[in-house]
């Protein structure tokens, strides 16, 4: 089980990852702000959250206008949370996507890199972010349905911190 108050260091380029919760989504998200992008997920499925979480915009300021650095996104990397050696597979949206597996505790890293190619794969933003969401959704455990009931869910006035986070994040 992970422990989500502990600050992570980034398994591509080892600069401390930020937390991110989304409460439209109920997901908790490491974000590598500092250096690559990367996004660690710590948490295998949605969880309920009552209590006031971080104001998910202040993390949003930081990521605006910034230029992260290139990883090596083949090298094998090590679970930030356990230290336990990731594994690569693929999980296809419209393309071949590659994330980080940890067997171990379940985390799993996803390069910023897989995003810019998310991203170049989509004409349109609207198209893009529903499969980026769908994709999170994936990796956290959700089961297709719910992954279709939670997107047709979603309330566009929360919807858009996700947007704009993944925006950023792909450099949108
Ligand atoms: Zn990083
Ligand atoms: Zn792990």
């Amino acid at each position: 089980m992970a422990d989500t108050q502990k600050t992570l260091t980034c398994p591509a380029c080892g600069k401390l990852m930020e937390k991110v919760f989304i409460p439209s989504e109920g997901i908790n998200l490491d974000i590598c702000t500092e250096g690559c992008g990367g996004i660690y997920f710590d948490n295998r499925e949605f969880k309920e959250f009552d209590e006031q979480n971080e104001d998910i915009s202040k993390i949003l300021e930081k990521l605006e206008g910034k230029t992260f650095v290139k990883v090596d996104e083949t090298q094998t990397r090590h679970c930030p949370n356990c230290g336990g050696i990731m594994v690569k597979n693929h999980s296809s949206i419209k393309q071949e996507i590659q994330m980080d597996d940890c067997y171990n505790c379940g985390g799993k890293f996803l390069d910023n890199a897989e995003l810019v190619k998310i991203r170049e794969e989509y004409d349109s933003n609207t198209e893009r972010d529903a499969d980026i969401l769908r994709h999170v959704y994936k990796q956290v455990g959700c089961e297709l349905a719910e992954q279709e009931r939670r997107y047709s869910e979603i309330d566009q006035t929360k919807y858009s911190y996700v947007r704009k986070l993944f925006g950023l994040l792909t450099g949108l």
